[in-house]
């Protein structure tokens, strides 16, 4: 069903790229410039199994993808340079923003020495638990308890899951399963299902994350540097629209906080973790801009332009899937998002609506 999704939407992108529509509609619907999203860099695994390929892309479609921007003549500029091109109603020149979110330690030993040879900035993300070794990425530490195992038994809250893992496909439906149930119970039963069965299982996650994640070594070399950011991305990389209100605050905070004394540098921008409408919405928004931050960053698709709200940015996400330049060109056209839109909101409308028969005749 995934495999089916992505070859739709591939298609999608290509009708509109071959058809020349991408380019022909650009000019309404690319708004003044793109936050692009990465996660990890690094040469391909030959892996069969990888569910979490749609968020990695290999260090040479990034070179690639900074060097065909150039060649279309749009800046690539750090985060605060964007701001202050928002503020104008109509930028001179367009522009793109990279960014990685979680901290991944690929994102300075691959994606580091491609953009600092470019000499083009970009924004790094920091989940503070990461680096200091508190928490684990969930997502892939299941995807490391799968991945070994025939057979997987988690509680996840109250129920219990016992799941054949033997084969390609059991493996991809108990993961995508594990997964959707993980994100449906409280942000703690989630941890406490990850660590128990992580206990059970002898994955050490302490030394999955030292080996996956930045440590601070590495967050102060690349804060250091003019071309990077390093911006805040909470503690626990939790979904701080389920937490109640002082404890997100203090995820906010205390990510910024922890950067600042373990850099010098005080973050002023944010990124919600998953950043979906479930994850981050109006609450969060406030409190991103409560707390000072200057921008702040979701992952619902779209372009930025002079309307788009500093807390609530939209971003492109640059998917493992589609590792092919024309992809990313059409996605920056703001066509295939500004399409998406309509039919949505054409989707919405009541039902005599979509029928123009139907409301005629009433
Ligand atoms: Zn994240």
């Amino acid at each position: 069903m995934q495999s089916l999704k992505i070859a739709a939407y591939r298609a999608g992108l290509n009708a509109l790229y071959w058809s020349g529509a991408s380019r022909l509609f650009a000019p309404m619907a690319r708004g003044s410039g793109a936050i692009l999203m990465f996660h990890q860099v690094r040469p391909a695994l030959r892996s069969a199994f990888q569910p979490n390929a749609h968020l990695e892309v290999t260090p040479d479609f990034l070179g690639k993808v900074v060097r065909e921007i150039q060649a279309a003549g749009i800046d690539i500029v750090d985060l605060d340079e964007a701001t202050r091109r928002l503020a104008e109603p109509r930028p001179a020149r367009r522009f793109v923003v990279l960014t990685f979110d979680d901290g991944y330690r690929n994102n300075y030993t691959e994606a580091y020495p491609v953009l600092k040879a470019l000499g083009v900035p970009f924004t790094i993300y920091v989940a503070t638990g990461f680096v200091d070794r508190t928490d684990v990425p969930w997502w892939d530490a299941i995807v490391a308890l799968i991945a070994e195992t025939p057979r997987f038994r988690i509680r996840i809250g109250s129920r219990e899951f016992d799941l054949p893992t033997e084969t390609l496909r059991e493996k991809r439906d108990a993961c995508r399963l594990v997964a959707s149930e993980l994100c449906q119970v409280g942000e703690d039963e989630q941890r406490q299902a990850i660590d128990r069965a992580a206990r059970e299982y002898g994955l050490d996650t302490r030394l999955m994350v030292d080996r996956e994640m930045l440590d601070w070594d590495e967050v102060r070399t690349l804060a250091s540097d003019p071309l990077v950011t390093i911006g805040a991305h909470t503690v626990g990389h939790y979904a701080i629209a389920k937490l109640d209100s002082a404890r997100a605050r203090r995820e906010m905070a205390e990510s910024r906080d922890r950067i600042e004394a373990m850099t010098g540098m005080r973050p002023r921008h944010f990124a919600y973790p998953y950043g979906s409408p479930s994850t981050a919405a109006e609450r969060e928004f406030y409190l991103a801009a409560d707390l000072g931050f200057t921008t702040a960053v979701t992952t619902r698709r779209g372009v930025v332009d002079a309307d788009s709200r500093l807390t609530a940015l939209p971003r492109i996400s640059i998917n493992g899937h589609f590792q092919s330049w024309r992809y990313v060109d059409t996605l920056l056209s703001g066509v295939p998002l500004s399409l998406e839109r309509r039919l949505r909101s054409w989707l919405r409308r009541p039902p005599s609506a979509l029928v123009p028969e139907a409301s005629a005749s009433t």
